[in-house]
């Protein structure tokens, strides 16, 4: 079991639909694909050539995972909030 999958279980970060390919994902280039994954124990980027133990680089991913997580919930890979009503519009007078 990953340090992802034990932060899941034990809900310290209920971020389990933010943090995908946690152990797939290069915290360098952000390219994802198992093919980065060389061993249970051994990852190693196949684009950039990062390479680190799985269980950190699973840790780097579920952290950056949860500061890409806004205030209310949603990810910021959504552009702007769709909770939040949208600013009100100004002019600019120029005089
Ligand atoms: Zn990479």
């Amino acid at each position: 079991m990953t340090i992802g999958a034990i932060a899941i279980v034990i809900n310290v970060i209920p971020l389990y639909q933010f943090a995908r390919n946690t152990s797939r994902t290069c915290p360098c280039c952000k390219y994802i694909t198992k093919e980065n994954r060389l061993t249970q124990a051994k990852f190693e980027c196949v684009l950039c050539g990062y390479s680190d133990n799985v269980d950190l680089v699973d840790a780097i991913n579920i952290l950056a995972a949860g500061h890409a997580v806004l205030a209310c919930g949603e990810s910021v890979q959504l552009g702007r909030s769709v909770r939040q009503e949208p600013a009100e519009e100004t002019t600019h007078e120029y005089a």
